[in-house]
C-alpha cells in the first residue's frame, strides 16, 4: 500500500533521510520508531509529498507520488489522511466545521457534506458534538475530531504524526483503541511515527526502527520484539 524506495532528504548539509526503504502492506498498522532527530517526521512528510525528497520514490495505493506534478498531487493527497500531535484544528470553526473542511475543498455539496460529517462524528464517538468549538473539548476529543477530519476524503491510508504524544496514558489508550478499530472495521492502512515503544507494542503489526536517517531494523513485531 505504501512503498518507499531509496528515500533521501537533505536540508543543506544535514542528512535527514539517508536511503530509507519501507514497505507497508494493505490493512496493516505500521510503526516507525526512533528518538528525536531520527528522521521520522521528515519521512512522514515525504510520504505525502508535503516535502519533496532529494532522491528516491514514494508510491501510495499504486500511484507513484514522486512522479506527479503539484496539481496531480493535490488530488492524490485526498487518498492520504493525516493526524497531528497537536491536532491542528481550526479554533474559529466548530467541530463539524473542522471535519467538513476537506469536504468543502473537494467541492462536496452542502447536503452531502452534512450527512458525511454526522456519519464521521458518530464513527469517532463524537455524535452530537458537531456544534461545539475545539476549546470546549478535551485533548482526546480534539484528536477524535482530527481523526474524523482525516477520514473525510475516504483515504486509503492514514498517517499519524505522534498522535498520542500530547495525551495522558488513559486517553492515549482510548485513541489507540480507536485507531485499531478503524483499522479492523474499515481496513484502513495506518503508518504512524512515535518515539514510544509502548505505542508500537500495543497497536502495530510491523515496525521500522530508525536512527540517523536510516532504518536500522524492520519487520513484523512478533519477529522483532520477543516478550518473555
Ligand atoms: P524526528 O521526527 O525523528 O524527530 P526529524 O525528521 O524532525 O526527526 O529530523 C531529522 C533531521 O533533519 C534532524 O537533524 C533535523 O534537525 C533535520 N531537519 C528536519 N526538518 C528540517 C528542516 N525543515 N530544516 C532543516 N533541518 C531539518
Ligand atoms: P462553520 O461556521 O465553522 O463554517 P458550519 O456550521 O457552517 O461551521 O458548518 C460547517 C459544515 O459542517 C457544513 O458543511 C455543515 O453542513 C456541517 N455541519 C454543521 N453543523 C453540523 C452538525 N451538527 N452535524 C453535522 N454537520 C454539520
Amino acid at each position: 500500500m505504501i512503498q518507499v524506495s531509496g528515500l533521501r532528504k537533505l536540508y543543506g548539509d544535514t542528512v535527514a533521510l539517508d536511503g530509507v526503504d519501507l514497505h507497508v502492506r494493505e490493512g496493516e498498522i505500521y510503526g516507525v520508531l526512533g528518538e528525536s532527530g531520527a528522521g521520522k517526521s521528515t519521512l512522514l512528510r515525504c510520504v505525502n509529498l508535503l516535502e519533496r525528497p532529494t532522491a528516491g520514490t514514494v508510491t501510495v495505493a499504486g500511484q507513484e507520488l514522486t512522479a506527479l506534478t503539484e496539481r496531480e498531487l493535490n488530488r492524490a493527497r485526498r487518498r492520504i489522511g493525516m493526524i497531528h500531535q497537536h491536532f491542528a484544528l481550526l479554533s474559529s470553526r466548530t467541530v463539524a466545521g473542522n471535519v467538513a473542511f476537506p469536504l468543502e475543498v473537494m467541492g462536496v455539496p452542502r447536503a452531502e457534506r452534512r450527512r458525511r460529517v454526522a456519519e464521521l462524528l458518530d464513527l469517532v464517538g463524537l455524535g452530537g458534538r458537531g456544534g461545539d468549538h475545539p476549546h470546549q473539548l478535551s485533548g482526546g476529543q480534539k484528536q477524535r475530531v482530527g481523526i474524523a477530519r482525516a477520514l473525510a476524503g475516504d483515504p486509503a491510508v492514514l498517517l499519524s504524526d505522534e498522535a498520542t504524544s500530547a495525551l495522558d496514558p488513559a486517553t492515549t489508550h482510548s485513541i489507540l483503541d480507536l485507531l485499531k478499530r478503524l483499522n479492523a472495521e474499515l481496513g484502513l492502512t495506518i503508518l504512524l511515527i512515535t518515539h514510544e515503544m509502548d505505542v508500537v507494542k500495543s497497536v502495530c503489526d510491523s515496525v521500522a526502527i530508525m536512527a540517523d536517517g536510516r532504518v536500522r531494523e524492520s519487520g513484523r513485531i512478533a519477529d522483532l520484539i520477543r516478550t518473555p
